[in-house]
């Protein structure tokens, strides 16, 4: 306790008094270090910062001019099933995260998506119209509205402090797999990509299925990757980083539009920071699927 209490002593020493605060403290002289000032910036600096601006702009307009150039085609991905089942918690996970690999599934002929989604979306008491919104985003996406289910269930409320009950989420998944004998299951990865726990809930109930063997042994299960921090914000650009993987999904310029007008549909949601979201957000460009581990 005396080395804390003689720290706090020295860190009060340092602190100025109130007259410094009043006086010397503000003064442009505090900002003077060394014989550099740093209110000074000359029109030799300003040209820099604007050389450094212009320059990003146009590598940027570049890069994106190449990327509506180079990439129409349909991604091949990892899925090579033909009844694919998306598992989500909320209404609108689907444009925000799963975009390009639903556009990308959607666009192949033989191929049946099913979308699962757990909750009404019902945290602000408008999962009624959350549910609308869904169906209209999912037909914008090429989800056929038999192929939706939408839960209403009071134990897997949409709640960020919720805990969902994996062995209620696991029991819905499995008998779903089985009954429209589906041959793929793709949801959230462990870190659930954005971290709300409802997609973390999801990720824990797969893994419970596959520890357990009580998925059929032809149902193979894909997890979208959570992006680090770095990725997560990198919009268009992730796709110059990862198109070489094996295991992406790629959204050409059109079906990035396609997974901007199905977010538009959740108009309940989509304010100012949703659409940076889509526009800056890597999951709109680019999706990367892994296999769970158990
Ligand atoms: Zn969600």
């Amino acid at each position: 306790m005396d080395y804390l209490n003689a720290s706090y002593r020295y860190v009060d020493e340092l602190l100025p008094s109130i007259e410094d605060l009043n006086s010397d403290f503000l003064s442009t002289d505090f900002l003077t270090v060394e014989g550099f000032d740093f209110l000074d910036i000359s029109w030799f600096h300003f040209f820099h910062v604007w050389l450094f601006l212009f320059m990003s702009s146009f590598i940027l307009i570049a890069l994106s001019h190449i990327y509506y150039k180079t990439y129409p085609e349909v991604s091949e991905g990892l899925i090579k099933g033909k009844r694919v089942l998306i598992v989500i918690a909320h209404p609108d996970d689907e444009c925000m995260f799963f975009g390009p690999t639903i556009v990308n599934l959607t666009k192949k002929s033989g191929v049946d998506v099913h979308l699962m989604c757990l909750s009404e979306g019902n945290y602000y008491g408008d999962g009624d119209i959350r549910s609308r919104e869904l169906l209209s985003s999912c037909q914008e996406l090429g989800i056929p509205l038999s192929n939706i289910r939408l839960f209403s269930n009071g134990h897997l409320p949409d709640d960020p402090l919720v805990d969902w009950d994996p062995e209620i989420v696991a029991s819905l998944i499995s008998w779903h797999v089985e009954a429209m004998a589906m041959d793929t299951l793709l949801t959230f990865d462990d870190r659930g990509v954005s971290g709300h726990r409802n997609h973390i809930a999801i990720s824990r109930s797969v893994n419970v299925l596959l520890s357990e063997n009580r998925l059929p042994s032809s149902c193979k299960c894909y997890a979208l990757k959570s992006e680090s921090i770095f990725l997560k914000y990198t919009g268009f650009l992730i796709v110059f980083l990862k198109r070489k993987h094996s295991n992406v999904y790629v959204s050409s310029h059109t079906d990035h539009k396609t997974i901007k007008n199905a977010m538009s549909k959740h108009a309940s949601q989509y304010v100012w920071f949703r659409k940076l979201f889509v526009t800056f957000s890597s999951y709109c460009y680019l999706n990367t699927l892994v296999c769970p581990q158990i």
